[in-house]
């Protein structure tokens, strides 16, 4: 086995804008309609990390935004620096005049192709839910559905007429704990599915704890009920923890957040309540495994039983926790972070029930924020936006709700945006995509050195059994038990949620369902299922500027061609070896084949140490570490896949650049980004992918690139062949 801490998220996108609205994606890999249950009042830190780590950003950006300079030379790789050289600023050659002239629109965190095409993406979605509001849909129809969750969204007046009336009920349960049993039970009942260790790689949740249904990691044959850490306001222990200036200055930031939710929420001691909120906190940061550790799925995988449960973890009285949750006959859950559940649990009886009850009474308004009036959607944007991630301007409502309406009614708005915007001839066409990646990945295990002959045939009885899923599933969630209520935006947000949670947990016993998706088809982004052995490619990802029938081949294998090989690749990164063909959790590489592994592993860890965009913060290769593999890995099977498909043909220059130099700016291009420092940070710290400067600079493991674009010794991106990193 590697020792080592594995990583997780396998989606494509890395990124996840912030938790406003971001519902199209906020991690919604798990968040949608898949595995766990939307939540869609989540406050997801709002970048997170989901399938392939594109990190992309918010959904949507304002329409001005330049698009490319004019700079460059070739109409098809426009945005160049063709002053740059290439071996020693690549990012800045494939993408310096395009980084020169464009900005950040001020309602976004960062900008790229994959924002653009979200933006795209949600003009589109916006005007198909208006379209459907004027054809008035039957009642209680999904498309209803959709039409009055998006109308109510938008109604912001009743929202200020409602003011703080609803939030009545919750503070009247809050304020009638009087008991650590009742408490229990509060907690209970607001357990929600909004965590996903492996699909979405969603750790966070506001809740104290966060429950992910997925099948079990050793018996591929059923559902489990994973139970994971949550609690904190900030996306990570380490924004509680680490000692930098900057992290210092947004915990008083974040301190003085709280307070000021208390006092629009009518609280008369609302500094210090949130001295004393902060305070409890910063003791369930300290009990919080680190991201690293919660990414190492053998270290999570713990079978627990309720009464050790209940022995393992005093202080909650877990029996009226789990009544509460719906979860009373479930005797067996899998506690993903055992030291971190019972350092909570040891809070919950620990600390006074009037500190409980002002910190739920705070997390019940600043998880529903967004649906709130007008001053506390402000406040949540003042920290969560602007400071979190430096974004200086709030998204548009009608943004927002757009994507509101499509992270809760994710498969009905999905099944809209198909109809309109997926024909069969790119679903086809990109099915022939993914077989020929396919194909270069068995002719790449064929090659390897390093695997043994039994190994070899084990990875390729994996390969043959991965379940891809293109565009958008074979079979529609069901939401008929969903009651979305005209004018009613905030019970509308809660029973989402609510939905989504019982939905999940109705899973459990029953059989494993190998077509559900995990992200919804107007995702921009795609995802591996690795307990599932499947691919997910939403249709929304599967157009221009990541693939386009009309341009050369060879821009499509760099782009999309590396975004299926990296999907692909995680079924054999660090992760990916741990889960058999079956999806269960099980060693099936040689020992032999583990150490070359893990020493290529290392090898590519120290590269991305070194990646050091600020003085006091560099990329954490471990951190990262599958994401690397798979952008190393799905860029080879790309490159092995575009050379198959010129069957020995010379590639047609166009504009000056050979084949491979096409193949390689289109890849160095598909990362083009910009981002705001904040914003920068958070990925560092929060997410499982490097930020985009540094995953194009992938191509300095690529034997190949070094003579297309003649770099030498001595320039600061050359490696010496002994340091690339080869893995497939
Ligand atoms: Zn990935």
């Amino acid at each position: 086995m590697l020792d080592m801490p594995t990583f997780s998220t396998h989606s494509i996108n890395g990124h996840r804008p912030n938790r406003y609205e971001q519902f199209l994606s906020c991690h919604n890999n798990n968040v949608y309609p898949g595995t766990s249950g939307v939540q869609s009042m989540q406050r997801c830190p709002r970048l997170q990390s989901t399938a392939l780590g594109l990190v992309f950003i918010a959904l949507s950006a304002s329409a001005q935004t330049p698009r490319q300079s004019t700079e460059a030379a070739s109409p098809l790789f426009g945005g160049m620096d063709p002053s740059l050289a290439p071996g020693v600023d690549y990012f800045g050659y494939a993408n310096g005049g395009w980084l020169k002239t464009s900005k950040i629109p001020p309602d976004l965190p960062s900008y790229g192709p994959f924002a653009q095409l979200v933006e795209l993406n949600e003009k589109r979605l916006s005007d198909l839910i208006r379209d459907i509001a004027r054809s008035n849909p039957p009642a209680a129809s999904d498309e209803r559905k959709v039409a009055e969750f998006y109308a109510s969204y938008m109604d912001e007046k009743r929202i200020e007429t409602h003011g703080l009336s609803v939030l009545e009920p919750t503070f009247r349960h809050i304020a009638a704990i009087s008991d650590r049993a009742a408490l229990a039970r509060y907690l209970g009942a607001t357990l929600r599915a909004d965590v996903d260790v492996l699909n979405a790689t969603k750790l966070y949740t506001e809740n104290l704890f966060g429950l992910w249904v997925a099948k079990d990691l050793d018996d591929p044959t059923r559902y489990s009920p994973f139970l994971l850490q949550g609690g904190l306001g900030m996306p990570d222990r380490d924004y509680y923890l680490k000692a930098s200036p900057q992290m210092a200055e947004t915990r008083a930031r974040y301190r003085a957040h709280i307070a000021a939710i208390l006092r629009l929420a009518g609280d008369s001691q609302a500094a210090q309540k949130a001295d004393r909120i902060f305070g409890l906190e910063l003791l369930i940061a300290r009990a919080h495994a680190t991201r690293a550790q919660s990414e190492d799925v053998r270290r999570g995988d713990n079978h627990w039983s309720k009464d050790r449960l209940q022995s393992e973890a005093p202080g909650l009285d877990w029996d009226q926790y789990w009544q509460a949750a719906g979860l009373g006959q479930q005797n067996e859950f899998v506690v993903w972070q055992p030291d971190a559940v019972r350092g909570i649990a040891a809070l919950i009886s620990g600390q006074s029930l009037e500190l409980w009850k002002d910190y739920l009474k705070y997390h019940a308004v600043n998880h529903m924020a967004p649906v709130l009036p007008k001053r506390f959607v402000q406040e949540d944007f003042a920290f969560y936006g602007k400071v979190l991630e430096g974004t200086p301007q709030l998204r548009a409502r009608w943004k927002r709700a757009t994507e509101r309406t499509s992270h809760a009614l994710g498969e009905p708005v999905g099944k809209l945006y198909v109809q309109a915007y997926f024909p069969p001839a790119t679903k086809a066409s990109i099915e022939e995509l993914v077989h020929n990646l396919l194909k270069a990945f068995e002719i790449r295990i064929d090659a390897l050195q390093w695997m043994a002959p039994e190994t070899k045939i084990r990875a390729k009885a994996k390969l043959a059994t991965l379940n891809v899923q293109v565009g958008y599933p074979d079979r529609w969630r069901d939401y008929s038990a969903l009651q979305i209520a005209p004018g009613d935006a905030f019970g509308n947000a809660q029973r989402v949620e609510l939905f989504d949670y019982q939905r999940d947990v109705a899973k459990l016993g029953r059989p494993i369902d190998r077509s559900e998706w995990v992200m919804t088809p107007q995702m921009v982004n795609a995802v591996n299922l690795p307990a599932m052995n499947a691919l997910n490619f939403p249709a929304a990802i599967l157009q221009p500027p990541f693939f386009d029938p009309k341009r050369p081949d060879s821009m499509n294998y760099g782009s999309i061609g590396a975004v299926i090989g990296h999907e692909i690749s995680h079924s054999f990164d660090d992760q990916g070896a741990l889960f058999d063909a079956q999806g269960r959790l099980q060693d099936w590489w040689t020992p032999q084949d583990y150490a070359h592994f893990k020493a290529s592993s290392e090898q590519l860890v120290k590269q991305f140490d070194g990646y050091r965009p600020f003085p006091d913060l560099a990329v954490n290769g471990m951190q990262t570490l599958s994401e690397n593999i798979a952008d190393v890995a799905g860029l080879a099977a790309a490159y092995t896949a575009f050379h198959q498909s010129l069957a020995g043909a010379p590639a047609p220059t166009i504009d000056g650049f050979t084949g491979d130099q096409q193949f390689f700016l289109s890849f160095a291009q598909s990362w083009r980004e910009k981002i705001r420092k904040a914003a920068l940070r958070q990925i560092i710290l929060a997410n499982g992918h490097a930020p985009a400067q540094y995953r194009a600079l992938t191509v300095r493991n690529l034997d190949e690139w070094y003579p297309a674009f003649d770099v030498k010794p001595g320039q600061t991106l050359y490696l010496p062949p002994p340091d690339r990193v080869h893995m497939w």
